[in-house]
């Protein structure tokens, strides 16, 4: 029997959906209704009209109304909004936002997928601004023709997550002045402090006026006002500090709201009313590690519970075994990608947990384009169990997030990392991989082999005047090195080992941590026991300090920076 299934929302979830939906059923009716111009655009490459990577506009459409009634028989109703559900009825009433009809249409099931909107704070003068904010095609474009209309001396991105990230680094490649504030004390929240210390510095090095820790507290014509007092002068205002999940209609209709301020959801993506799904950023999903709910406002996973839902409503079983979070961004020059638990929600919960920082090159050391990959990796005491991992550099870093992010999803621990039998060629990676690598690293700080602290907690060991052992060769010494630190290069140290004092603590570094950790096993085994390895060694060091020290003129704890 023909079925007729409504959709809310004709981008990333809704228009996965309907697809599905005709796939697995030839004869039943679907509309899809969209209160923008477009359906199926690909949100995720609006900033990059901004450049002109994407150079017009109307290619970031993949799909329109014509296509999806040829293609697959789907109706794609643009410019209708669907404004209230009549549950009752099962039916929807919708208004045609160009000619201002409203009219009602019946459901077998109805998926919501409206997505999210970007969060305008009511601060004060921002009636004077151009305030812009990014979420569809008519955002992107209207932006793009004001600023090449305009021509402004400089332009503020307001919030430094992903999309204001990604808005930033099209905007400078297009040639323009750009600040980028954020109130955080980092960008990119998904990653811990000290990793994301490297990118911060990518971005200041590309120019941009970089503001973090600091908030916007009022505008006025042509300006921007931060809490600190700071003033930019700036014709232009991005608005991307977050979204709220679009939830007016369902919650008029009574359908439950989780704590998240998220529409709440079963396993199959259902409401509480057993004819209406939800799925995208409207919704919260269940996070596996943290035994939570959450909002995670990703295509990915809009897009296969898109499909998922589908599956169900024909009757096919579906796996949801929950979410952990992987996301993936550039910033310039550097890719960085994270999955699963970070050390700030960590510090929320009752999880006993260690890290491990490694950077390792991503491909054979003497390949012309092997890069420094920053990896860190975090992992449940004393299970083993693979919590999270940050992966940050030039190169291939969504790999490592990858298979971090399906071993967690498996259950992995640290022991599976050593033995995951990963593909290798030099153009491609190292026969030990760098998470076979961390897995290695990991296994020993776990059975106490060593014992390690993070590069962030160098600058007081240099204000405590402690004892820091530099284990690089002299070259390596002269062209930069930390105040104070004594050096003893490894290939010396069996020799001269009785040097090192062995009544206090002992906190040894090379370049990026693998001698260091050979000097720490050495001198363990002469019977030192208060020695430590510098996580990230000096590389690690100078690249958490660098954007501190430039933006607040600190005094450098080391002599030069070695950041390559
Ligand atoms: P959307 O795709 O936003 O679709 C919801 C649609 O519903 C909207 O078009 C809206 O107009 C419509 N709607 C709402 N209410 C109604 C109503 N009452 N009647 C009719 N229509 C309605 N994710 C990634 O994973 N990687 C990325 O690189 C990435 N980059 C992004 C860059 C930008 C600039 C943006 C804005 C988002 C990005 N995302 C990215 C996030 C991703 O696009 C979203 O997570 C995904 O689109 C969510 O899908 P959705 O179907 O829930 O909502």
């Amino acid at each position: 029997m023909q079925k007729k299934y409504l959709i809310v929302g004709g981008v990333a979830g809704g228009a996965s959906a309907a697809a599905r939906l005709r796939r697995l059923g030839e004869d039943d009716q679907i509309i899809m209704f969209e209160k923008g111009p477009d359906v199926s655009f690909s949100n995720c490459c609006l900033p990059y009209h901004l450049s002109g990577k994407i150079k017009n506009a109307q290619d970031l459409i993949l799909m329109d109304p014509d296509k999806f009634r040829g293609q697959y028989n789907i109706d794609a109703r643009v410019n209708n909004e669907v404004l209230s559900i009549d549950r009752s009825q099962k039916e929807v009433e919708v208004k045609n936002l160009l000619s201002g009809e409203i009219y009602k249409e019946s459901y077998d099931k109805l998926i919501l997928s409206p997505g999210a909107k970007a969060i305008i704070p009511a601060i004060p003068g921002i009636e004077k601004a151009n305030i812009f904010t990014i979420k569809n095609v008519v955002d992107i474009d209207k932006l793009n023709k004001f600023i090449n209309k305009t021509k402004p001396s400089r332009i503020t991105v307001i919030g430094g997550g992903f999309i204001g990230i990604e808005v930033m680094e099209n905007l400078v490649e297009a040639g323009h002045k750009v600040s980028l504030i954020e109130s955080l004390p980092q960008v990119l929240n998904q990653f811990d402090y000290e990793m994301v210390q490297i990118l911060h510095k990518e971005i200041i090095d590309n120019g941009v006026e970089l503001v973090v820790g600091d908030k916007v507290t009022a505008f006025d014509t042509d300006k921007v006002i931060l809490q600190s007092g700071k003033e930019i002068i700036s014709e232009v205002i991005v608005m991307s500090i977050g979204i709220v999940p679009e939830t007016a209609i369902a919650k008029q209709a009574g359908l439950e709201i989780g704590k998240t301020g998220a529409l709440k959801v079963d396993p199959n993506f259902l409401t509480n009313d057993p004819d209406i799904y939800a799925v995208g950023d409207a919704i919260e999903v269940y996070n596996t590690l943290t035994q939570d709910h959450f909002t995670l406002p990703l295509a990915g996973p809009a897009l296969k519970q898109a499909r998922s839902v589908a599956d169900h409503i024909h009757g096919r079983t579906i796996q949801n075994t929950g979410y952990i979070g992987s996301s993936v961004v550039k910033i310039f020059n550097y890719n960085a990608a994270s999955t699963g638990l970070n050390e700030k929600t960590l510090a929320d919960l009752n999880i006993d947990y260690e890290w491990v920082e490694i950077i390792p090159k991503d491909k054979v050391g003497i390949m012309p384009d092997a890069e420094e990959l920053n990896f860190k990796l975090i992992f449940e005491k004393p299970t083993g169990r693979v919590l999270g991992a940050q992966a940050i550099g030039r190169g291939n870093v969504d790999k490592r997030a990858d298979v971090i992010a399906t071993a967690i999803k498996f259950g992995a621990t640290i022991e599976h990392l050593r033995d995951l039998e990963l593909c290798y060629a030099p153009p491609f990676g190292t026969g030990k991989d760098a998470i076979n690598y961390a897995g290695y690293v990991a296994s020993n700080l776990l059975h106490g082999s060593f014992k390690q602290i993070s590069m962030s907690k160098v600058r007081e060991l240099v204000e405590q005047n402690a004892y820091i052992l530099d284990v690089r060769e002299m070259d390596e010494y002269e062209a930069g090195h930390i105040h104070n630190a004594v050096i003893i290069p490894l290939s010396e140290l069996r020799d001269r080992y009785k040097e090192v004092p062995e009544d206090v603590p002992v906190y040894i570094h090379c370049r990026s941590g693998q001698r260091s950790y050979n000097a720490v096993l050495a001198l363990q085994a002469k019977g030192y026991t208060q020695v430590y390895n510098v996580s990230g060694g000096f590389l690690g060091i100078c690249a958490y300090e660098y954007f501190t020290d430039k933006t607040e003129a600190r005094k450098p704890i080391v002599t030069d920076y070695n950041l390559e």
